[in-house]
């Protein structure tokens, strides 16, 4: 007996992103989009019972009594996914950036309370209430420009109980709005004042003491890894107390320096490896030979004004696997807009449009280890899906700066619209 499809999709031009549940796209994959024109997706409890030409899901799907959303021609994706986000956070930095912009340098920002010890202060005054309060907020702003999963750090407590309330924070997230939050612990994010003369004694306080409280809480462990702040010999430290407790590993590497960062993700098998800007040959031939993904955050860069980008093009010769992400945090990077990510994976990474629409689903649900049930349009994956006021992927990065969404379904629910018609919008 076929499945009953609640929704059918019809008229799409369908980026499947198909054939790479198991394995991110790399090399002369990377950007294979599965392109199907005229092409229909049929939904059914919350899950994508076919999809591909319309015969073809008819055959495979029982849509007699499908909502049937005509497409129009436009593009279908899967969700998009940002994997590499400190969404949850308290208050803001807009006084730091009027500072940057005139010139003032950073270590005097520092001396002026701003940076990111400013964030910490203001997760550990915020009530769990008022950080689930801003982030939703911000989720809500992601899942209208199409994203339906969202990794989210902790980090901005740098002590046991405000690492926990962040943590406590997502979990609260999951239960209240549409998108799908994924927890990473990202206690080793910064030396806190308490111990700016003693890092080793903070290395001792994260493995010791929160580590085991919050192994449960998060999905990934995530360090800071870099010169100034926890060196490759404390970094690997706290990932293999992280690892021998179940964990996931990511890394913040090689971001101001090259410091051997990618070299320990691949090493310790890291899911990703994120930043990467001054990454070498050397790091780049390790993450190539590894399965740990590359997370770029070009929005990083732009908004710092550096002028520095990881270097992508060297990355995918090499063969190392690529996602993208906004990086959205409260100083180095305040936007939700990984549409606009698109654009400067292009203009600032030289990627292809295609390739950049790659580096957001299936290689972005990689990240989070979650290929087999996200980021492509196929048979038996969680209904996560967008369609774009676009005719192709091409016009997403090109036409930047604005929101191109014009339906998002989330775990098969219609959970954001911006069409005209009159489709059960619950917006
Ligand atoms: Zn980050």
């Amino acid at each position: 007996m076929k499945n009953k499809a609640q929704l059918l999709i019809v008229n799409a031009r369908l980026a499947t992103l198909g054939g790479f549940s198991a394995r991110p796209q790399r090399g002369s994959d990377f950007g294979r989009l599965g392109l199907v024109d005229n092409g229909a997706v049929a939904v059914g409890a919350g899950q994508i019972l076919a999809a591909g030409p319309l015969e073809k899901v008819r055959a495979e799907a029982d849509v007699s009594a499908a909502t049937i959303i005509d497409a129009g021609g436009r593009l279908v994706t899967p969700g998009l996914i940002d994997p590499h986000t400190h969404v949850v956070h308290a208050g803001s930095r807009e006084r730091e950036y009027e500072l940057r912009l005139s010139g003032t340098p950073y270590i005097e920002i520092l001396k002026a309370g701003g940076g990111i010890l400013n964030s910490v202060a203001a997760a550990r005054a915020a009530s769990l209430a008022q950080l689930v309060a801003q982030a939703k907020k911000s989720l809500r702003r992601m899942l209208a420009f199409g994203v339906t999963t969202v990794e989210a750090k902790s980090g901005y407590g740098l002590d046991l109980a405000t690492e926990i309330k962040m943590l406590q924070a997502v979990d609260v997230l999951n239960q209240v709005q549409d998108v799908t939050l994924v927890p990473t612990f990202l206690g080793a994010h910064a030396i806190p004042r308490e111990y700016s003369e003693n890092s080793d004694a903070f290395v001792r306080v994260v493995v010791e003491e929160m580590l085991p409280a919050v192994k449960d809480m998060a999905v990934f462990c995530d360090v800071f890894c870099e010169d100034h702040v926890f060196t490759v010999a404390q970094s690997r430290t706290i990932l293999q107390a992280a690892k021998a407790l179940g964990m996931e590993l990511k890394i913040h590497a090689d971001e101001l320096a090259p410091t051997g960062g990618a070299q320990l993700a691949a090493e310790l098998g890291a899911v990703s490896a994120d930043h990467l800007l001054h990454t070498d040959t050397e790091g780049i031939k390790a993450l190539a030979a590894s399965s740990t993904i590359a997370v770029l955050l070009p929005g990083t860069s732009f908004n710092l004004m550096t002028g520095r980008y990881a270097p992508a093009r060297e990355m995918v010769e090499a063969g190392v696997a690529i996602a993208l992400s906004t990086d959205y945090n409260p100083g180095s990077c305040p936007t939700e807009n990984l549409q606009l990510i698109m654009t400067l994976g292009c203009l600032k990474l030289g990627l292809t449009p295609a390739q950049v629409l790659a580096a957001v689903t299936i290689n972005a649900a990689h990240a989070l280890k979650m290929g087999d049930r996200i980021g492509s349009i196929e048979a038996g994956k969680q209904a996560d899906l967008v369609i774009f006021d676009a005719d192709n992927e091409a016009y997403l990065p090109y036409h930047f700066g604005v929101n191109h969404t014009w339906m998002v379904i989330k775990s098969g629910r219609i959970v954001y619209s911006n069409c005209e018609e009159d489709y059960c919008c619950e917006n």
